[in-house]
């Protein structure tokens, strides 16, 4: 090794003395002396190794080397969950954490979450309550079930179902149904992990009564419709009505069990979800259970509803799975209050993809204003979640230049952006965005921007 190799290791600082310094020390405070001594060690090993290879002629500054050491530290802890600016047009983004929230629910969560609350204690007669309760009572008063029950997400509340009703029987399902949803729940496996036996009927473009009828025997547990979400079958095509299967239920003494998937507890009429049976028009139609998502187009927080008749809800509630699948008060608090939104009228924050006209130009005048070179769009938005996947809602967008790097950019920037690039363009889509965090937006478009010119000339 060099001598002067030997002069540059001599001025780096000893653990002890990083230890201490204000940075570092901040850095303690989050998170623990240990995790913090084990990074700092490594980062100098690596500062040794790199004057060892002489690709480092100059000791960093102690700036520079706490913030490494912070960097370090909140990688090895796996970093940070982030805010993050949908700029996608993809409203229900499963990877972006699906429905926002709006203030009055957070509000709501914040109070109930705070200190004690009467999640399972009547607070009149000074007993044991019941943590479903209120959530049973508003999902009635929105969709005329008889009972329903809460649990973690849609994919427990199918397993509870097929658990409960199909364990050791049979359950016959449409071949256009077996579906995966995304995220490897796949509903044969469902079926077949709750101990249930599945019955494939039908084919993956028609399926007939007769052939539900046909496939019926003294071992059905329930005849299963599922919602196929992501995907469609067109062409030549029939499936059978929830109607007619109900029929077909009651003429036998089996329960007729729905996986709605979204959570459109009312009818809507725009393209999306013009043949999206809502769970009023499911459970109108005689269905014995109804399956829904309570993070999509419902608005609320990740959930699973099970809405129906009130034999069958209470029998899912009695199997020791539910005790497993209960959702904790974070999730009752979120829940009830997005449902007593709903029930009070409140619009529902997908019609955001649907904007005031008048009121969406003067957001795209602002960021035309801003943005050198940004100009307005035609763009394609979807509910996403699944749901509806063919069925783009046209709005109007921003369209910017692109270059190398840019989406990279945006995701690490601060805020976080994710954006798409269509045809050589950067599209920014203002409908998933909160008019709030406009200016946050077009402050991390110029920041990238700015940060890009090296990129952009070379
Ligand atoms: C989304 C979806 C599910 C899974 O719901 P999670 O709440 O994500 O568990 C199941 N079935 C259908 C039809 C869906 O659309």
């Amino acid at each position: 090794m060099k001598q002067v190799d030997r002069a540059l290791l001599r001025q780096l600082p000893a653990v002890d003395r990083i230890m201490q310094w204000s940075g570092v020390q901040q850095l303690i405070t989050l998170y623990g002396r240990d995790v913090v001594r084990v990074q700092v060690r490594n980062g100098l090993e690596e500062l040794r190794e790199q004057i060892g290879s002489g690709s480092l002629t100059e000791v960093p500054t102690e700036e520079e080397m706490a913030r490494g050491f912070a960097r370090a530290v909140e990688g090895a802890l796996g970093g940070r969950l982030r805010r993050v600016i949908n700029a996608t047009g993809i409203f229900l983004h499963t990877n972006l954490g699906r429905a926002p929230l709006p203030p009055e629910v957070l509000a709501r969560l914040a109070l109930d979450a705070e200190a004690a609350c009467s999640l399972e204690f009547d607070l009149v007669t000074g007993t044991r309550g019941d943590r479903n309760q209120r959530v049973d009572r508003l999902l009635a008063a929105l969709t005329g079930c008889e009972a329903a029950v809460a649990v973690n997400n849609n994919a427990a509340a199918l397993v509870l179902v097929l658990s409960t009703l199909a364990s050791g029987r049979e359950v016959i399902l449409s071949r256009g149904e077996m579906v995966e949803i995304g995220g490897s729940f796949r509903i044969p496996d469902i079926l077949r992990s709750s101990g249930a036996r599945l019955v494939e009927v039908g084919t993956t473009n028609r399926t007939r009564l007769a052939d539900y009828r046909s496939a019926l025997s003294k071992s059905t547990g329930l005849l299963l419709k599922v919602h196929p979400s992501n995907y469609r079958v067109r062409g030549f095509t029939s499936s059978t009505s929830t109607a007619d299967l109900v029929a077909l239920g009651l003429e036998h003494g089996v329960p007729v069990v729905v996986d709605e998937g979204s959570g459109l507890l009312k009818p809507r009429s725009e393209a999306p979800f013009v043949d999206h049976e809502s769970v009023s028009e499911l459970i109108a139609a005689g269905a014995s259970l109804v399956c829904s998502s309570g993070d999509k187009v419902l608005g609320g927080p990740q959930a699973g509803l099970l809405m129906g008749q009130r034999a069958w809800v209470d029998r899912c509630r009695q199997h020791p799975l539910y005790r497993a699948f209960r959702p904790g008060r974070l999730t009752y608090s979120g829940l009830e209050e997005t449902l007593r939104r709903l029930l009070g009228g409140e619009a529902s924050l997908l019609d955001r993809l649907w904007p005031d006209t008048g009121q969406h130009q003067r957001r795209l005048d602002r960021f035309i204003s801003r943005l050198a070179e940004a100009t307005s769009v035609p763009v394609e938005g979807y509910v996403g979640g699944g749901a509806a996947p063919d069925a783009a809602v046209v709005g109007v967008g921003v369209s910017l230049p692109t270059w190398k790097g840019q989406l990279e950019a945006l995701r690490l920037g601060e805020p976080a952006v994710v954006a798409y690039v269509r045809q050589d363009r950067l599209i920014v889509d203002l409908r998933t965005v909160e008019s709030d965090d406009d200016e946050a937006l077009i402050g991390a478009l110029l920041a990238a921007e700015a940060g890009s010119h090296g990129v952009r000339q070379g």
